[in-house]
């Protein structure tokens, strides 16, 4: 090895999930994040999550994790088992999120791998090694990694806790900055994403470099439209989230309809206790949330409560849900009804046309929620048919990711600096769109890597 700088794209090229990236020299060797590739079941055999890592793990000084969603986190467990045994670096609150979702990962794939004759992808214990040498970083705090390279992290503005990875190498002056996720500024809690003007490399999130987004204004009139239909027939509303940030800003959207009386107050079922715990990490936050939740928060508003909402933990208290008459409202993960608790509210609740189903986030194909958003009169739910009768509604405008648009303009700031950017974590379409759009408007050089391709930088 030689004192060149080289960057590996392993996963989360040319596809959203599984971000894992590695920049090293003769020195040093750092890991950017490391994802779950989703859309494959731990169960499976053929899980590529089970793959081998193609680098050795015990080479590996430092991994950084820009925020704690399970495409960025969900093989850190595996990569401890595997042998790793540097420092993992953080933001606080990244890290304490990653212990609830890593928590949570652990669970499930413990419970399916045994239900399938598997050896899990990791257990607890992992979870809880990985925890032990996972080290927090302030944003704006500078650390010195050795000799050559410092970092500090910058708000993304993505999800709680979100940051983007800065890397400074003494030697050639070079900036490289690994973005992370990049949210959708302005949003309901987050800050804005930081400007970066001094990248000389990026590499950079493009999962909507191909689309732009539609209006955030309409959002929240449609969600109030959406809620008063249901209460004045007196149906069921089922919301399938995802229970990390999705879950609170609807909650803190519901705060605000239900406090300020725009609409009635109903009984409104959280019924996720992963959602709860996240909900209650957020709760804790303050500085972290942009200026106008800070002054409602300072106002007395706990943003992610109100009169009639009923937190349901067991197994047991779910199901007993259906007692309760309409109008009502559930709230149940997955957010894409591809497991959770919202699966059996849909067999109870998806056959009456009475009631309604609200989908703000997006459904992949092949998922129930897809079938179910494109219409089908049918779905098939743990093996068992169930109609579909009840009222099928959309709210757009929820993304947490910057659309085409938002990822241009967040590059201008850096164009007189930068050598070159390299679009990863979309699909080929859009990484390739965005990079063609960064060549043609801000004329800067932008790549679109292929999977397990190696890059030397000047
Ligand atoms: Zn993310």
């Amino acid at each position: 090895m030689d004192k060149k700088l080289k960057l590996h794209f392993y996963s989360g090229t040319g596809t959203v999930t599984g971000a894992n990236f590695l920049l090293e020299n003769s020195d040093v060797r750092i890991l950017v994040d490391c994802g779950l590739t989703q859309g494959q079941r731990f169960e499976s055999e053929n899980d590529p999550n089970r793959r081998p890592f193609p680098y050795d793990p015990k080479d590996i000084d430092y991994l950084f994790i820009t925020h704690a969603h399970i495409d960025h986190i969900g093989r850190v467990p595996k990569l401890v088992k595997d042998g790793f045994s540097g420092k993992i670096i953080s933001t606080p609150t990244t890290r304490e999120i990653s212990a609830v979702m890593l928590d949570d990962a652990a669970s499930i794939n413990e419970e399916e791998s045994r239900k399938n004759n598997l050896v899990p992808l990791y257990e607890k214990k992992d979870v809880e090694g990985a925890l032990s040498i996972w080290e927090t970083l302030n944003y704006h705090t500078e650390m010195k990694l050795n000799d050559d390279f410092s970092v500090i992290l910058k708000d993304a503005g993505h999800i709680l806790g979100s940051a983007m990875i800065c890397l400074t190498e003494r030697e050639s002056g070079n900036k490289i900055v690994f973005t992370g996720d990049l949210g959708n500024t302005p949003t309901p809690l987050m800050k804005d994403t930081e400007d970066i003007t001094d990248a000389n490399y990026l590499i950079m999130e493009s999962t909507y470099g191909d689309r732009n987004h539609e209006s955030k204004d309409l959002r929240l009139s449609k969600l109030k439209e959406v809620l008063t239909t249901i209460i004045q027939r007196k149906g069921t509303l089922l919301i399938p989230v995802f229970s990390l940030e999705k879950t609170q800003v609807l909650l803190h959207e519901m705060n605000h309809l239900i406090e300020g009386g725009e609409i009635p107050q109903v009984p409104v079922f959280f019924d996720s206790p992963l959602g709860i715990r996240l909900t209650d990490i957020y709760a804790k936050q303050f500085k972290n949330f942009n200026e106008k939740v800070q002054a409602r928060i300072l106002a007395g508003d706990d943003i992610f409560d109100f009169p009639k909402l009923i937190r349901t933990y067991s197994k047991l208290e779910s199901k007993q849900i259906y007692k309760v008459p309409g109008p009502k409202v559930i709230i149940a993960s997955s957010g894409m009804s591809s497991g959770g608790r919202i699966i059996w509210h849909e067999k109870e609740y998806l056959p009456d046309p009475k009631n309604a189903i609200l989908f703000i986030g997006f459904q992949a194909l092949g998922t129930i929620g897809r079938a179910i958003e494109e219409g089908s009169r049918e779905v098939k739910i743990e093996g068992e048919r169930v109609p579909v009768k009840a009222q099928i509604f959309t709210v757009s405008g929820y993304s947490s990711h910057k659309d085409s648009d938002g990822l241009v303009d967040f590059v201008s700031k850096s164009a007189p600096t930068l050598k070159k950017v390299f679009t990863v974590m979309g699909e080929p379409k859009a990484t390739m769109f965005l990079a063609q759009r960064l060549r043609d408007n801000l004329n800067v050089e932008a790549v679109h890597p292929r999977e397990g391709q190696i890059v030397e930088l000047e």
